[in-house]
């Protein structure tokens, strides 16, 4: 197994250990364990690392397009800035969702890093 190989699971919202079960029972609430390996992911703390990597990749993205926006808008501000919002809100929480998985993918695999040291 490659070490991104739990990551690129995780992304896909399955279990980074076989990469079959889910990983969430909704949105972001992680499965206590797995259905189909019985990996235990109640330890995994992904905290505020998911959110925070969404604004990195999505803030340069996001920015310039405020900007060109707010620049070329043919109409009224208070048009733009809400349609605007509502595409940035929207376009974060549809990411929040699988950099979250990547993200417990890649603590699970520095927690088997660690335990094979
Ligand atoms: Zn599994």
């Amino acid at each position: 197994m490659s070490d991104f190989t739990p990551i690129i699971r995780g992304l896909q919202r399955k279990c980074p250990a076989c990469g079959e079960g889910k990983l969430f029972q909704g949105y972001l609430k992680l499965v206590p364990e797995c259905a189909e390996c019985g990996q235990a992911f109640s330890h995994e703390r992904a905290a505020d690392g998911p959110a925070w990597l969404t604004v990195l990749m999505l803030g340069p993205i996001f920015a310039p397009i405020i900007f060109i926006t707010a620049m070329t808008a043919k109409a009224p501000i208070w048009v733009i800035f809400p349609l605007l919002g509502l595409f940035m809100l929207s376009t974060a929480l549809s990411v929040l969702a699988f950099v979250k998985g990547g993200w417990i993918g890649a603590l699970w695999r520095m927690d088997q890093r660690q335990a094979s040291d």
